[in-house]
Parts: structure tokens; C-alpha cells; sequence
């Protein structure tokens, strides 16, 4: 974490008053939240939505915190605590954040794309950890405030950092971008997420592309490649730069030859290696995600072994495709994180290749935010389900209800239940499925849909 005097913080975060009093006060790590303050914070309050941060900085001040910002139009600062004045302490913080990051000399990995950020960062996390000392965002920590935390939370000496960053409107991610200064950008994917927000598929990539905006001028940007909105962009990019691409698509600099799904795993060939390399993940787009991690380790420099030994070891994030054990005995693929169209149909493909069970359910929820066309997206949805490969489709919501007709125009009737009432659902789930089933839970993190999972693990 940031370790500097109270004089330096100052001037990094443009301070405005006079703090001589205090300027050898020494600053380690800074913290927005009261209730978590660790001994020698910086103390930073946000004006939210429903609460004023100000009202907490004596409490902070007295539960450890070394010195507090404070801005300037909030009347009433205390008296006799180190504080700077500050315009506005979002931006001071977001100063703060640029001054720290430029006075590092680390090798930045800056994630964005609609799906896959996490699972790549932290696949990327762990390739650089063979061979650097790493940080990475910490959970989701990718917003306008969420970024600056994990750029202040970083040691001094660290050698590589991974940077998520996500956005719902134009301009974030080249704010994020130019805060982070990454040395390499990777955009996941493009799908339909933030639609609602950005109106067409085309501005959520030109969205996604502001990343190249804080890009390193002798950087590398690695793209999905099969994604031909990003294609048409990358002419675009200075020559300085260096331009990589993976996808399924064999046009791509590096794709997979061979994808063999495990019961916890998947094996992949590539058309650039010899070996076959193993994730303990499950699912074709963990393929990808990890392909675009393999050549950022490259870009890095991380020797092929150890590129290998960073795969097998990864850990994924909770709830994005957490393979679990129902009280049953029946494996419940846990993917209640989130949802979008192409998250959705990633893990349907997954669940239509997964041989070995007796029956496949689907246990599909809505997926919010996608505007005035998401009633067309679920239905969609529920047509590409292949009743040769699911046994029964569950479907939870409002919007549910789309998949469920969907599906509907190909399945047997009876074999598409739709659920408005979870306790119904969870019921009817029990009724149905025993030992030797899988279960696929997913919907958009609203739905709480865990609590499916959650009551299937418990339940006898
Ligand atoms: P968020 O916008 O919430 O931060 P994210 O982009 O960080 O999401 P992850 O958390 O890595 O994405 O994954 C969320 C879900 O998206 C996973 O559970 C999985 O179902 C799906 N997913 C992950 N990678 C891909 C991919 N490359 N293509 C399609 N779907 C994916
Ligand atoms: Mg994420």
C-alpha cells in the first residue's frame, strides 16, 4: 500500500490549505470505509448517494486513521486532526491514485471486455506470479473508485499488476486507462451487456477500445479476435504498438486446436504449443479467457513452464462457475454471479457438451439491463437450447419467462417450467433431480439465484 508523508499525499492530491503543522505525518494505505480503518490510513470520504463520508472522519481519525481529506464546500471540518482540503475528494483520490501509479515502476495488465475480466485477471494473476511479485484487483474492485483503491493498496515494490476495469458508459475506460497506464490491454469480448446504457453492440466497443487510450506507446493490446467489431478497430492503433489476437477463429495469432472438457477441468491444444495445456476450470470461454492470459504472460516474458504451472493452479472467483454438490449428490454448476447473452449462451454450451450425467437441467434467470430489446434476448436464448442435449429447462422471472417460450418451440411439453416464486422453484427442482444429475443456476446478479444453489446443498 502507499506509504508517503503527510506532505507528500498533499501535494499528490492537491491539497489546498496549509498543513505544516503535520506534513512529516507519516500515511500508510488509504481507506473510504470507517468500519474498516487500519492504523495510519488515510482517511478519504465520498459523498454518496445516501450517505455523506464526512460525517465519519472523526470517527476514523479517532479509530486510527493518521490523517483525513476533506472537502472543501462541507462545512464544520474538526479541529485539530490533520486534514487536506480538497476541491473534491473523489477526484483527490483519483489524483492520488495517477501520482502513485507514475511513480511505480511496474509492468501494468489492464482487463476490460463485457465478460471474462475477473476470470482473466486472475488467471493473468497467476501466470505473472510464477515469475513477479503480483497485486491484483482485489473481488470486482473495477469502477472509478474501485481502481484508485487497488492502485493505493499496492506495495512499492511491486513488479506486476493486474488491473480489471469495467464501465456502463462511454469515457470510464479511458479514465481507467489513463490511471492505470497499462504496458498490456486485453479486451475479453464484446457481448451485450450495458446495452441499455450504450444503445448498440458498436458503442460498447468503442467503449471497450478506449483502453488503448492509456495504453503504453511500445505496449501491446491482445483482442478477441473473433469479434469483428474490434477487427475493424485495430487499424487504427500506432504502429509503436504491438497488436495480438485469440479466438476460436484459426485467423487469430493464437487459437485452440482441441478442447477436451474434464469433470473439473479443460484440456486445450493450441496451434502455437506442442503440449496440451490444462485449466481446473470448466467451459470453451475459460479456454479463451486463458489463451489471452498466455499471451500476456508472453508479453512479459514468463517462460513457457512456468505459463503452464500458472494454468493448473489458477483459482477462480466465487460463484462464477463453481462446480458443487447438491445434498443429493447431484453436481450443480454454480454460475449465479452474473448473466448476459453471451455469458448465458457460453455456459449452455458448456452444459450441452458435459457427458457423463444422467439428466441436464437448466435453472435459467433474467438477465437485466439489456433495454428495450431483452425480451428478444431471452427468447433467443431459450431457441438455441438443444433439447438433444438438456433434459429439462427451469426458468425464474420475469424475463424467464422469454426463455421458457423460447425453449418451448423445441422441447416436449412439460419439459419447460417457468417459476415466478423461488421456494416454488426450489421445490420443484427437488422433485426432479437426484444423484448422477448436473444443474446448471445462472441469471443476472439480482436474482439472487445462489439461494437456488444454496437450498440445494441443504435441502434433503
Ligand atoms: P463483471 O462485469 O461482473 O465484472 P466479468 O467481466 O469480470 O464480469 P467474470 O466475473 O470473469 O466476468 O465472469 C462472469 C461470468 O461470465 C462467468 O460466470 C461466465 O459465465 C461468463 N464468462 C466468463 N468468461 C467468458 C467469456 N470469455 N465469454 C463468455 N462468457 C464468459
Ligand atoms: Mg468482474
Amino acid at each position: 500500500m502507499i506509504t508517503r508523508t503527510l506532505e507528500q499525499i498533499h501535494k499528490m492530491a492537491g491539497g489546498i490549505n496549509d498543513i505544516s503543522a503535520y506534513e512529516s505525518v507519516e500515511i500508510q494505505g488509504v481507506s473510504i470505509d470507517s468500519r474498516s480503518i487500519s492504523s495510519g490510513n488515510l482517511f478519504v470520504p465520498l459523498n454518496g448517494e445516501h450517505v455523506n463520508g464526512h460525517q465519519y472522519v472523526e470517527k476514523a481519525l479517532q479509530e486510527g486513521a493518521a490523517a483525513s481529506l476533506w472537502q472543501e464546500d462541507i462545512e464544520n471540518p474538526p479541529e485539530g486532526f490533520p486534514l487536506i482540503i480538497v476541491k473534491d475528494t473523489l477526484e483527490a483520490l483519483q489524483q492520488l491514485a495517477r501520482e502513485y501509479r507514475g511513480q511505480l515502476t511496474l509492468r501494468v495488465v489492464g482487463i476490460t471486455g463485457s465478460n471474462g475480466k475477473t476470470t482473466t485477471k486472475d488467471m493473468v494473476a497467476s501466470l505473472l506470479a510464477t515469475t513477479y511479485k503480483v497485486h491484483k484487483t482485489s473481488g470486482n474492485y473495477n469502477n472509478h473508485i474501485g481502481l484508485p483503491l487497488t492502485i493505493l493498496s499496492m506495495r512499492e515494490d511491486t513488479e506486476a499488476a493486474v488491473l480489471e476495469m469495467g464501465m456502463s458508459s462511454r469515457g470510464e475506460i479511458e479514465f481507467l486507462s489513463n490511471m492505470a497506464r497499462p504496458d498490456v490491454a486485453i479486451i475479453t469480448n464484446i457481448g451485450e451487456s450495458h446495452l441499455l446504457d450504450l444503445g448498440s453492440r458498436e458503442e460498447i466497443a468503442n467503449a471497450k477500445f478506449e483502453i488503448v487510450s492509456g495504453l503504453s506507446e511500445s505496449g501491446a493490446l491482445i483482442y478477441n479476435g473473433d469479434e469483428p467489431l474490434l477487427k475493424n478497430k485495430i487499424k487504427n492503433i500506432r504502429q509503436t504498438r504491438r497488436v495480438l489476437s485469440f479466438g476460436r477463429n484459426d485467423t487469430n495469432d493464437l487459437y485452440p486446436l482441441a478442447i477436451r472438457q474434464g469433470q473439473n477441468s479443460t484440456a486445450f491444444t493450441l496451434n502455437a504449443a506442442s503440449d496440451e495445456f490444462t485449466i481446473p476450470v470448466l467451459g470453451n470461454h475459460n479456454v479463451l479467457n486463458a489463451l489471452a492470459a498466455m499471451l500476456a504472460a508472453k508479453e512479459l516474458n514468463v517462460d513457457g513452464a512456468s505459463i503452464r504451472k500458472g494454468l493448473g493452479s489458477f483459482q477462480l472467483t466465487n460463484m462464477r462457475m463453481e462446480l458443487v454438490e447438491g445434498s443429493r449428490g447431484e453436481k450443480i454448476i454454480n454460475d449465479a454471479y452474473n448473466a448476459s447473452p453471451t455469458s448465458m449462451k457460453a455456459a449452455i454450451e458448456l452444459m450441452e457438451g458435459m457427458t457423463g450425467f444422467r439428466n441436464k437441467f437448466l435453472v435459467l434467470g433474467d438477465m437485466l439491463e439489456l433495454g428495450p430489446q431483452e425480451w428478444d434476448f431471452h427468447e433467443k436464448i431459450g431457441e438455441l437450447i438443444d433439447p438433444g442435449h438438456i433434459t429439462k429447462v427451469f426458468t425464474f422471472g420475469q424475463l424467464g419467462k422469454a426463455i421458457a417460450k423460447g425453449a418451448a418451440k423445441k422441447f416436449p411439453s412439460g419439459h419447460v417450467l417457468d417459476f415466478m416464486d423461488k421456494a416454488e422453484l426450489i421445490h420443484q427442482l427437488r422433485m426432479h433431480t437426484s444423484l448422477n444429475d448436473l444443474i446448471l443456476v445462472k441469471a443476472s446478479r439480482g436474482m439472487k439465484l445462489e439461494e437456488v444453489v444454496h437450498a440445494l446443498q441443504k435441502q434433503k
